[in-house]
Parts: structure tokens; C-alpha cells; sequence
């Protein structure tokens, strides 16, 4: 039997709130005006609240709001930022058009995040800043990492694309960095319909610098302080984002429920390791992470069963070939390659319903009594 479960869905979320959607586009439409407006002003005091920060920079997507985010702070060429090796390329790409050096750390292979321990011995005269990214949903350990930052003077710029929603001892991811960034990617845990993204501080001066770099650099209408960007989240978007802010909660419980079924499922299970989470996280649950040996022969048995999977990532940023020039070759971030070997994303979104969930444990289970005598090791 053919299941046809995709990886990902945004149908029922958007079937959820399809009327506010398409009222919220006729009033835009209506009031006839489509950057940097009301609707944007909205969204960014409704979205600095809800991370608990003073202010927030609406900018075009994620990519942006780290480079302008980066650009905001006094780095210059030669001085270094610590970034998790496994990310995606995004964070590091955003250092180097920047102009600051990515030093790239490697990972807890238990949790997969930034091991501040790691970041520790990569600290140089040169280290200026470092980047935490919560990947998956899950925050880093960010009481190390901001003690180190404090001791040796770094600035911590947070990247929240995977984790909106989620919480740290209490505290929003994307709120405990000097500036952070984020992204409404449709798919994110806070997705638009189409491109977006946004900064967060609380810091009022590098809150008027990105607000100048969104737009070019001119501080007004007419005055140029700076060359900049064009990079603004659009009325639309924004429009959007409001109404799907009021959801998110409801919609993080939901991932968490199928978070919690396949944790149930599949904990006991001694050929798959889960990722751990430590005791101080409440993850946004944005992708479901196992780590397996024979990753690509189930990740194959799935397809054939009509499960699909994904694959976080299956080639680490080092050993991309359009970053070859930062001069890493196998070998060098062993945790992090190992986990790109071994790392299979299983569905997980609104609208999945637990006894899919369940029917893919089944599907897992099978995959392994049907291996037994012919060890997938
Ligand atoms: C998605 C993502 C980005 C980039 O966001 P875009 O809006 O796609 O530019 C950056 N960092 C991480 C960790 C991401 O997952």
C-alpha cells in the first residue's frame, strides 16, 4: 500500500486561515500602498513583543536580515565569528558578505548545536562575534555560550531562522543575542507567503542602522547616510505574518504532539539515536531529526512505502564546493560530518495527523525486522 505522506504541507494551515488571508489582501490591496506602511509598523511592534525585544526591522528574508544585521555592528575585515559547522549556508554566507571571517565549530553530536566548549578553543585575537543557530527548532546551550561571549568580549548575533517560538529557560530565541535574525520562509516555524525576514534588538542605535541598510541607507526621505541595501518586508507579508502570529502557538503545540508520538515511538529503538534537547529548551519542533547508519537505504524503503523524508543536510557546508576556498577538507569537523551522514528529517507539520505518525514508526520498525539477517550495521 501507497501512503502518500509528503515531508512537508502547508495546506491545512493555510486552509485554517484562508478567509483572514484573503481579507487581510483585499484591505492591503485597498489601501494602495505596499512598502514600508502601516501594516509593516504593525507586524514589527506585535513581533518585538511576542520575542520580548524593544524593537524589530522587517527585512526581505532571512539571508538579509543576517548580513544586515552583521553589517550593523563595528566588524571589519580580518576579525572572526565563530558559526556552527552544521547550518545551513545561509549563516556562513552572510559572514563572508559581511567581510568577516567564518570560523566554523563543530557540533554536540548529541544535540547537533554549537558546542561552546568547541567555540572556546577556536578563540583567536581575532574572534570578534559568534553565532549561535538554533537549528531544528532547538535552542543552543545559550547560558555558555553567552558567559564565554561576556569573558573574551564577542558580540552574539542569534540566528532564529528554524527556531521562532522556541524558548530558552523561558527567554525567546532571538531575543538574548545583541542582534538577531530570523526568517518567514513559507516552511519556517513562522512562515510567510513568499519571502520575508526580520531582525530583533534591543538596542536602539542598531536598530536605526538596519533600518537605514533595509532601505539603501537614507535615514529619511531624501538623505543618503550610508550605501545599504533594498531589502524591506513587504505590506502583503506583513499583513499576512499578523494573523499567522496569532496562530503559532496553537501550531507549535501541534508539532509538539507529533514530536512527543514519535519520541514515544521510537525511543526505545537501539539503531536510532534521537536528538537530545536539554532540560532547559522548549524547541519549536521545525524539523524531527533520527541519525542512522543505513540512512539511505530508509531513507529509500520509506519513498517505496510513499513516505517522504528529508535530509538536514546531506552535504555540511565545509565541503560545499562554492566554499572550498575557506580551505576545510574531510575530516576536519568529525561531528559534523558524521551527523550529515546519518540524518534523516521524518515529517512533521500541521495537519500530519498522529496516525501517520504512528504508521511511519510501523513503516521503521518493519524496515529493520526486514534488515536483521542482513545487518544495515
Ligand atoms: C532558512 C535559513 C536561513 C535563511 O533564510 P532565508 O529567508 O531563506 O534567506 C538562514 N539560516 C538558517 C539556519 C535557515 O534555516
Amino acid at each position: 500500500m501507497i501512503h502518500n505522506i509528503p515531508y512537508h504541507s502547508l495546506e491545512k494551515t493555510n486552509q485554517e486561515i484562508k478567509k483572514e488571508l484573503m481579507d487581510s489582501f483585499r484591505d492591503v490591496v485597498k489601501g494602495n500602498w505596499f512598502i514600508l506602511g502601516k501594516y509593516l509598523a504593525r507586524f514589527e511592534e506585535a513581533f518585538a513583543k511576542y520575542l520580548e525585544v524593544s524593537y524589530a526591522i522587517g527585512v526581505g528574508n532571512g539571508f538579509d536580515g543576517l548580513k544586515i544585521a552583521l553589517r550593523s555592528l563595528p566588524l571589519a575585515q580580518k576579525d572572526e565569528i565563530l558559526i556552527p559547522a552544521l547550518t545551513f549556508s545561509a549563516s556562513i554566507l552572510a559572514a563572508l558578505e559581511t567581510g568577516i571571517h567564518p570560523k566554523l565549530v563543530d557540533i554536540n553530536p548529541k544535540s547537533g548545536l554549537l558546542d561552546p566548549k568547541k567555540a572556546e578553543q577556536k578563540l583567536n585575537v581575532n574572534s570578534r562575534a559568534i553565532m549561535p543557530v538554533h537549528l531544528y527548532g532547538n535552542p543552543c546551550d545559550m547560558d555558555a555560550i553567552l558567559q564565554m561571549a561576556e569573558s573574551v568580549q564577542l558580540y552574539v548575533i542569534e540566528d532564529f531562522a528554524q527556531s521562532v517560538g522556541a524558548r530558552y529557560r523561558g527567554k525567546p530565541t532571538g531575543s538574548m543575542g545583541i542582534i538577531n535574525a530570523t526568517s518567514f520562509y513559507p516552511v519556517k516555524p513562522l512562515g510567510c507567503l513568499g519571502d520575508g525576514g526580520m531582525i530583533t534588538t534591543d538596542d536602539p542605535e542598531l536598530k536605526d542602522l538596519c533600518a537605514r541598510f533595509r532601505n539603501y541607507g537614507y535615514s529619511d526621505k531624501y538623505q543618503l547616510d550610508s550605501t545599504g541595501y533594498n531589502s524591506r518586508l513587504d505590506e502583503i507579508q506583513a499583513a499576512f505574518l499578523s494573523i499567522k502570529l496569532q496562530y503559532i502557538e496553537k501550531w507549535q503545540r501541534e508539532r509538539e504532539m507529533i514530536a512527543k508520538r514519535y519520541i514515544q515511538n521510537l525511543a526505545g529503538m537501539d539503531k536510532i539515536s534521537l536528538l537530545e534537547s536539554g532540560i532547559y529548551a522548549k524547541p519549536a519542533y521545525h524539523i524531527f531529526p533520527i541519525r542512522i547508519r543505513a540512512r539511505d537505504k530508509l531513507r529509500n524503503f520509506l519513498a517505496e512505502k510513499g513516505i517522504e523524508t528529508q535530509i538536514h543536510y546531506p552535504i555540511p557546508p565545509h565541503l560545499q564546493p562554492g566554499l572550498k576556498f575557506l580551505g576545510y577538507k574531510p575530516g576536519d569537523l568529525p561531528a559534523t560530518e558524521e551527523f550529515c551522514r546519518t540524518e534523516l528529517s521524518l515529517p512533521i507539520y500541521t495537519g500530519l495527523r498522529l496516525q501517520q505518525v504512528d504508521l511511519i514508526c510501523e513503516h521503521i520498525v518493519a524496515f529493520f525486522k526486514k534488515n536483521n539477517s542482513n545487518p544495515v550495521s
